[in-house]
């Protein structure tokens, strides 16, 4: 099996390469040896959904994690909303951040599969995973906002402007052309920096407001925002350090490496966050604001 995935194999005439033999906006990752596609038709890079190369699990992945989005978005709209006897406000908030999250998946999966087109597709596709990427994590918001500051309507809008407001931003600066260049590398981390950053507020006004950490809603989700913030944490040390293939170059080309664990760890960080916001919704329909307040001040 190894052999037959070395370079030079050749399934409905796509043949993989090695790491030496493609271009340089191929070459991400010098410890992948084996396994590449290389200029590739539109309509070979969509064959090669079905060829075993290195991008394989990276792509489906997210094709599945799109899936999966998709039918949460329509089982919640048709289902879970209207179980909880939810608002429309509730079915806007779930279309919107699972959208985000569809988005990202397709966004992330279109990159892969035809990143091997040329360099023009290569820095396109690029341009658009990094800003599902982004879009994806601030979808997070939506929901967290909506419900967590549920009950204090005036911050409650607030908050969602600025996640609006940053969300604008973003896209508005992606289109930028010089955006994907290295002079802008810094304002590029910046504006990730602040993205994920920026959640650090709204989590420490919202247990301001509840009245410290003694409040049964804060005890209840604030884990949960933490458990959230160790699987960000985790999938970007695998994304930055390209462990583990970094200690076994040439070994882990098609399944385990760095870039594969990133893409899972997205997949269940979107998953465990849309849990919980069931969870938040749930508690916002069963427990009144005034019980949430009381609770806060005994
Ligand atoms: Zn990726």
């Amino acid at each position: 099996m190894e052999d037959l995935l070395t370079s030079g194999y050749s399934l409905k005439g796509i043949i993989l390469h090695s790491y030496a033999e493609v271009p340089h906006y191929l070459q991400g990752n010098p410890f992948i040896i084996k396994g590449y596609r290389n200029t590739l038709s539109a309509s070979q890079c969509i064959q090669s959904l079905l060829v075993w190369s290195n991008e394989s699990i990276n792509v489906w992945t997210h094709i599945i994690g799109f899936l999966i989005f998709l039918l949460l978005a329509v089982y919640d709209n048709a289902v879970t909303i209207p179980e909880l006897q939810g608002s429309w406000t509730d079915h806007i908030i779930y279309t919107v951040y699972l959208s985000c999250f569809q988005f990202c998946m397709l966004c992330s999966a279109g990159y892969h599969l035809f990143c091997c087109h040329s360099e023009a597709a290569c820095k396109r596709w690029l341009g658009l995973d990094i800003a599902g990427i982004s879009i994806g994590l601030l979808g997070c918001y939506f929901p967290a906002v909506y419900y967590a500051f549920y009950c204090f309507q005036y911050w409650r809008n607030v908050h969602l402007v600025i996640v609006c407001t940053l969300m604008m931003l973003t896209i508005i600066v992606q289109l930028h052309r010089r955006f994907l260049t290295a002079r802008w590398a810094t304002q590029r981390l910046m504006l990730y920096i602040s993205a994920v950053a920026y959640g650090v507020g709204p989590v420490v006004h919202w247990i301001y407001l509840n009245g410290g950490f003694q409040a049964p809603i804060i005890q209840k989700f604030v884990p949960m925002v933490c458990v959230m913030y160790v699987l960000g944490i985790l999938a970007l040390l695998f994304y930055a350090t390209k462990f583990p293939e970094r200690c076994f170059p040439g070994k882990l080309d098609y399944i385990g490496s760095s870039h594969q664990w990133w893409h899972i760890i997205v997949v269940i960080a979107f998953l465990w966050w849309h849990h919980c916001g069931l969870q938040f919704t749930e508690y916002r329909y069963s427990t009144a604001c005034s019980q949430t307040w009381h609770a806060a001040s005994l």
